[in-house]
C-alpha cells in the first residue's frame, strides 16, 4: 500500500448523532476510571463538564483551571465548538453545511467551512488507504439497514435493490479541495455522512481549545472516543478502560494509561438490528452493501488525534478479525480487536498496541 497514515495531511474532525442504541453503546464501550482520585478525593480532585451534543454526552476532565479562567468560561467555549461543529457537519441538522450539500442540486464547487473540508478529505484519505472499507458516501446503505435518520421495518435488501443501493455509494464521486474549501459530487445521487469520524473531529476541537485556555491536564470523552493530554494532579496518567463487547453488561476487559493521545472504539454489540434472529451491524461493509459480520466484537484504535482514531476503529470492523489486524499490523496501528468464539472473546493486540500499552 502506498499511502501512510503516518504522512497524514489533515488533523481535524466532525460531528452527527447516533440513534439512541448507538449512544449506549459507545458510552458504556469506554468506561473511564479515575482510580487515583477515587482513592483519595481530596488530593487529587478532578472536575468534570458535561453537556449534550451528537445525540451523546460530552465530558471533559480537568485537574486544574488556568488562572483568570472559570469553568463557566470553559464549558461556553467547548459549547460553542461543539455547537460549529454541529452546524457544519451535522446531517441531523437540515441547515448544516453538510446537509445543504448533499440537498444541492449541482456538480459544482459547493464552499463550505475549511473545517468540514479538513474532515471530508481525512476521510478520503482512509477510504482510499483501506481500498474503500471506509466510505463516507455509505448513507444510503446505512438507511436501508434502518441506522440513519430514516426509521422503520428493516427489510433484506434484494439482488436488485443493494445494486441500486451500491451505485450511491463510491468515495471515488465525492472531491475536495481546501483553498477556497469546497465540495464537489459527480453525481447527484451521492451524499456525505461523517457519523464513523465526527465524533473523533470533535474531540479534537475540544482539545485545541483547552489547549489555547492554558489548560494542561484533561481527558476528553465524547460518546466514547477520548483525548488525554498531562496527567492528573498526582501525576499519574488517565487510565481509561475498554469493555468487553457484550450488551448486557459493563464489564471492564482491559486499562490502558492513555497520555497525550486518542482512542476511538468501534463496535457491534450495541447497535444492531435482528431480522428472522440474526444480528446485523451498524457498520456496513459498502463493497457488498452488507453489515459486517458478527464476530468481531470492537475495535479500539489509539492514536495522535481522535479523527484518526475515530475513522480507523470503523475502518478495522469493516475489515473484519483477520483483514482488519493484517491491515492494523501492516499500517502499523495500535489497534486492540475483541473476537468473539466459543470460549468468550480472544483479544487481538497488534504490535505497535502492545508496544505502547506492554499488553501481556
Ligand atoms: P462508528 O461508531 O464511528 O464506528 O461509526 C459508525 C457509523 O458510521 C454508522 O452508524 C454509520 O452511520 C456509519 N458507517 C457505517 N458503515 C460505514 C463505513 N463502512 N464507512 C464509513 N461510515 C460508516
Ligand atoms: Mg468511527
Amino acid at each position: 500500500m502506498q499511502i501512510s497514515l503516518k504522512s497524514a495531511a489533515f488533523r481535524a474532525r466532525s460531528l452527527r448523532a447516533v440513534r439512541p442504541l448507538a449512544i449506549l453503546a459507545v458510552l458504556s464501550t469506554l468506561l473511564i476510571l479515575y482510580r487515583g482520585s477515587q482513592r483519595n478525593h481530596e488530593l487529587n480532585p478532578i472536575t468534570t463538564i458535561t453537556g449534550p451534543t451528537m445525540g451523546t454526552r460530552y465530558s471533559v476532565k480537568l485537574v486544574q483551571l488556568p488562572r483568570g479562567v472559570s469553568l463557566e468560561q470553559l464549558q461556553a467555549g467547548i459549547d460553542r465548538r461543539l455547537e460549529t461543529v454541529n452546524d457544519q457537519m451535522s446531517t441531523y441538522r437540515p441547515h448544516s453545511e453538510l446537509s445543504r450539500f448533499n440537498r444541492h442540486t449541482g456538480t459544482g464547487w459547493f464552499d463550505v467551512s475549511a473545517a468540514t473540508a479538513r474532515v471530508v478529505s481525512e476521510a478520503l484519505r482512509v477510504s482510499e488507504l483501506s481500498g474503500g472499507a471506509f466510505d463516507v458516501t455509505v448513507g444510503p446503505l446505512v438507511n436501508h439497514w434502518k441506522f440513519g435518520p430514516e426509521k422503520g421495518t428493516v427489510q433484506i435488501p434484494s439482488d436488485h435493490e443493494l445494486v441500486a443501493l451500491k451505485k450511491r455509494v463510491g468515495y471515488r464521486m465525492i472531491e475536495v479541495r481546501d483553498s477556497p474549501p469546497a465540495l464537489r459530487k459527480q453525481s447527484l445521487a451521492v451524499s456525505v455522512d461523517l457519523s464513523a469520524i465526527a465524533k473523533g473531529f470533535a474531540v479534537d476541537q475540544i482539545s485545541e481549545f483547552l489547549e489555547t485556555m492554558g489548560v494542561s491536564g484533561y481527558l476528553v470523552e465524547i460518546g466514547g472516543e477520548i483525548r488525554t493530554q498531562g496527567t492528573k494532579a498526582d501525576g499519574k496518567r488517565w487510565i481509561v478502560g475498554i469493555e468487553e463487547p457484550v450488551a448486557q453488561q459493563r464489564r471492564i476487559r482491559k486499562e490502558v494509561a492513555l497520555s497525550g493521545r486518542a482512542m476511538a472504539t468501534s463496535g457491534d454489540y450495541r447497535n444492531f438490528v435482528e431480522i428472522d434472529g440474526k444480528r446485523f451491524s451498524h457498520i456496513i461493509d459498502p463493497r457488498t452493501g452488507w453489515p459486517v459480520e458478527y464476530r468481531l466484537g470492537s475495535v479500539s484504535v489509539v492514536a495522535d488525534d481522535c479523527m484518526l482514531a475515530d475513522a480507523l476503529a470503523t475502518t478495522l470492523m469493516v475489515l473484519g478479525p483477520e483483514e482488519g489486524y493484517h491491515f492494523a499490523v501492516e499500517q502499523d496501528l495500535a489497534a486492540l480487536l475483541m473476537i468473539r468464539s466459543d470460549e468468550g472473546f480472544v483479544e487481538k493486540a497488534t504490535p505497535a498496541f502492545a508496544r505502547l500499552f506492554a499488553v501481556r
